[in-house]
């Protein structure tokens, strides 16, 4: 059964405002400050790419592939597929995410750099769902707040499907087929 993805929840153009919105406010606070971009693969992508080119200081760009598992214990275990190529020492990093729910996942990802020595350690959400929320963490640079639905598009996939959709879709059960 083919999920049915084709009501809109934010148009390519809201998508586009909210980016030069929060390009903005980062280009205000860092100024001229060189800044390392950590993309979190693969759903902040194409986010990553819009905002990076909107940004107007020295720009280093490294990803990075990591999930979550979280168990008996409440702080949960970070497993890095795809580790960075270059130091974090002494640098101010930005974490950029597509969607931040339970916010495990960045929680992990925002102490292992500051372990690291990362000078400071941000994050820069497209997308944010406060109300999935099961750890103390919020978005420094937050595009659009939602409430708690599954979405697709942006970069943000089902089963590796729909990240080309130039707009933010929510994923319903199509029951006529
Ligand atoms: P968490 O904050 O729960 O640790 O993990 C957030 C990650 O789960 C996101 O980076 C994203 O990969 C995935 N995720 C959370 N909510 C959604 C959603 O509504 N749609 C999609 N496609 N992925 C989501
Ligand atoms: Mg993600």
């Amino acid at each position: 059964m083919k999920p049915d993805t084709t009501e809109i929840l934010i148009s390519a153009d809201e998508i586009r405002e909210m980016v030069a919105r929060v390009a903005d406010d980062i280009n205000r606070d860092y100024g001229d400050r060189p800044l390392l971009v950590i993309p979190v693969l693969t759903g902040a992508f194409i986010f990553a790419a819009d905002l990076v080119r909107l940004l107007k200081m020295p720009i280093e760009i490294d990803f990075m592939k990591v999930s979550s598992y979280v168990g008996q214990s409440s702080t949960g275990k970070l497993t890095i597929s795809k580790d960075l190529s270059v130091d974090v020492k002494g640098k101010d990093v930005m974490i950029v995410e597509d969607v931040i729910d339970t916010g495990f996942t960045l929680s992990l990802l925002k102490q292992m750099l500051v372990d690291r020595g990362a000078a400071s350690v941000k994050i820069c959400t497209a997308f944010d769902k406060p109300l999935g929320r099961k750890v103390d963490i919020e978005a420094d640079y937050n595009g659009i707040t939602l409430p708690d639905v599954f979405i697709v598009g942006y970069g943000l996939d089902l089963d590796g499907m729909y990240r080309d959709y130039g707009d933010i879709r929510i994923v319903k059960d199509n029951e006529e087929q």
